[in-house]
């Protein structure tokens, strides 16, 4: 009997606990009896019920979890007379071991693509638990990785795996690194104005007011002016005269102050100040 179905996924931490086996592990056409009425696999642990039909018991378990009678799914799959429909309960199967001797020693493979096991199904549930080639879901992103992958795949492939982020050091699901990033304080930013690398997130306004080479200064010499702070120096050999005439003119109203006050420690020290911003004119002059 040819079956084509995706190879099985197990869950991380081994065995496929409930159903039965894959179809596919049988090498030559097998008894129909092998198959779960419940699952359509081959039987894991086979019971029989008293309508003599055959389920996995972890498939018995699943259907009988909620009501302690149900009817027989196979039964009603046949349509039998209604008041021959068995009634399925925990107390009123009993293990198949008959079944699972004959199906010991029907020949069987590894359906995991890659592994080339042969041998009897007697020998292939172990086979099965240690297979490399298995497929498991991996627990934290669900996708199928091979048994043997599963560490590789952990550390440096699942999506939802924890890094760290290279910037702020903070730990990050991979998956969430690029929104991370989007908002990460300490990511180095590119200053759009002066082409300045290298600048944390964090520091970039602070280089944008205090030290960008192209933000927007008024003209420290008076004027009304407004300009990008490293064009100060042609700004002032443009406009020498007016900025002289400027520093002059604040000169003698300072003189003015002076003279016209007793104390005129203020004016003294903003006088140095604006000597000292002429000797500046004159040397970038
Ligand atoms: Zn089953
Ligand atoms: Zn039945
Ligand atoms: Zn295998
Ligand atoms: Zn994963
Ligand atoms: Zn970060
Ligand atoms: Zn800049
Ligand atoms: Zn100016």
């Amino acid at each position: 009997m040819a079956v084509h179905v995706n190879p099985p996924v197990f869950n991380e931490n081994g065995d496929r606990q409930t159903g039965g086996f894959f179809p596919g592990i049988f090498v030559s056409s097998f008894d129909h009896k092998f198959i779960c009425r419940n699952c359509h696999r081959i039987l894991r642990d086979p019971v029989q019920s008293q309508c003599g039909h055959r389920f996995c018991r972890s498939c018995l378990e699943e259907l009988l979890v909620n009501d302690a009678v149900v009817l027989c799914p196979a039964c009603l799959e046949e349509q039998v007379e209604e008041h021959d429909v068995g009634q399925l309960s925990v107390h009123e199967v009993f293990p198949d071991n008959a079944v699972k001797r004959e199906m010991f020693n029907t020949p069987a493979c590894c359906i995991f693509p890659g592994c080339t096991w042969k041998g009897r199904f007697k020998e292939y549930e172990t086979h099965e638990r240690s297979c490399p080639f298995k497929q498991v879901a991996c627990a934290l992103c669900a996708q199928p990785v091979t048994d043997g992958h599963i560490e590789e795949h952990r550390r440096s492939e699942c999506s939802e795996r924890h890094v760290t982020c290279d910037h702020c050091g903070c730990t990050v699901i991979f998956s969430r690194l690029k929104a991370h990033l989007e908002t990460c304080e300490k990511l180095p930013l590119t200053c759009e104005h002066c082409g300045k690398g290298n600048i944390a997130r964090d520091t970039l306004k602070n280089h944008l007011e205090q030290h960008c080479p192209k933000r927007i200064v008024s003209c420290p010499m008076g004027c009304e002016d407004k300009f990008q702070q490293d064009m100060f120096a042609s700004h002032l050999s443009l406009l020498m005269e007016p900025h002289l005439a400027w520093t002059v003119q604040k000169l003698v109203e300072l003189e003015i102050a002076v003279g016209s006050t007793s104390a005129g420690s203020l004016p003294a020290s903003s006088l140095t100040q604006v000597m000292g911003e002429i000797r500046k004119v004159e040397k970038k002059v």
